[in-house]
């Protein structure tokens, strides 16, 4: 098995990332600056913002951090996003999901202004996406574009599946590998599909984004396939500090004797997704400002 691991290509963008940073701000531009909101204390939230935050500060971008109650009223949250939108100092706006039941999350990210949308998950950015026309693209879908490309995995012709539809992995992604140029023939699969096997058996390059851990193992791939592994699932370790560790959606080690390409969990996907994340970031600064 080849171990696609992702520290590599995300400390070669976070580099390059860096050093376009600093010509932006040598140019007289104050640094790219992005709004973090995170409302509740879901663990796992916390961490994804902490770490959010961190890799901001290591860029030398600006980020200003809103931190919420769980009881915050949806009225309060848009307002805030309204003020967000028309602070000038205000390059992108990042809103941790998922948010309390009580906020339609729909509301708010169609509140975001489109050029503040830094996550691509608004109608207008996917809508674009959709059609193939420039925009943000959703930070964890271009990670792995991202993927393909650093380890030379070609798509044109190639029969991908991707399980899982949602609007921020499984349906991107799925755009992204059937663009013209880009040239896969994909399936989509979600919980009624009548046999996910027959999909995956026949595919070159699988994408999983189910949050099921070990839906996928080695029996129902064919021997030197592409598995991209999206999911992020925590799951009781009582041999960890914790108490949880961090698993993926595919049985990692039963790839090990294979010949396939496998992207690990931790060290793989969710790497490239907060690149992708100051990336965007970055293009909102320049796009506004530059
Ligand atoms: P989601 O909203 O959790 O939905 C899961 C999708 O998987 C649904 O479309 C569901 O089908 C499908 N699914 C679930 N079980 C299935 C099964 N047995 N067979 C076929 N399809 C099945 O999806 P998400 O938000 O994309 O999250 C998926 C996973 O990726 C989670 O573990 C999440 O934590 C992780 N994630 C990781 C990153 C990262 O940066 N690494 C970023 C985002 C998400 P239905 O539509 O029929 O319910």
């Amino acid at each position: 098995m080849e171990r696609l691991g992702c520290k590599k290509i995300k400390d070669g963008l976070l580099a390059n990332l860096k050093e376009r940073t600093q010509e932006f701000i040598n140019k007289g531009n104050k640094a790219p600056s992005l709004a973090v909101v995170l409302v509740g204390d879901d663990g796992a939230s916390q961490s994804y913002v902490a770490t959010k935050c961190k890799m901001a500060s290591l860029l030398g971008f600006v980020h200003f951090d809103y931190r919420f109650d769980e009881d915050l009223k949806e009225e309060e949250l848009l307002s805030l996003i309204d003020k967000l939108n028309l602070d000038d100092d205000v390059d992108g706006i990042l809103v941790q999901l998922p948010l309390p039941k009580h906020i339609d999350a729909d509301k708010i990210i169609n509140r975001i202004a489109k050029e503040k949308d830094v996550d691509g998950f608004s109608p207008y950015n996917l809508g674009r996406l959709m059609l193939g026309q420039e925009c943000f693209e959703p930070c964890t879908p271009k990670g792995i574009m991202e993927i393909f490309k650093y380890y030379d995995i070609p798509l044109s012709g190639k029969n991908v599946t991707v399980i899982g539809r949602s609007n921020i992995v499984g349906k991107p992604i799925s755009v992204m590998c059937m663009q013209k140029g880009v040239d896969a023939t994909v399936t989509v699969c979600n919980t009624k599909t009548s046999d996910l096997k027959a999909h995956t058996l026949a595919s070159d390059i699988i994408i999983v984004a189910a949050g099921r851990p070990g839906i996928l193992d080695s029996s129902v791939v064919k021997d030197g396939a592409v598995v991209i592994d999206v999911g992020v699932n925590r799951v009781a370790d009582p041999s960890s500090e914790k108490g949880y560790k961090v698993v993926g959606d595919v049985d990692y080690d039963s790839f090990l004797t294979t010949e396939c390409k496998v992207t690990p969990v931790p060290g793989g996907v969710g790497l490239m997704t907060v690149v992708m994340l100051m990336e965007n970031t970055l293009m909102a600064a320049m796009r506004r400002r530059g």
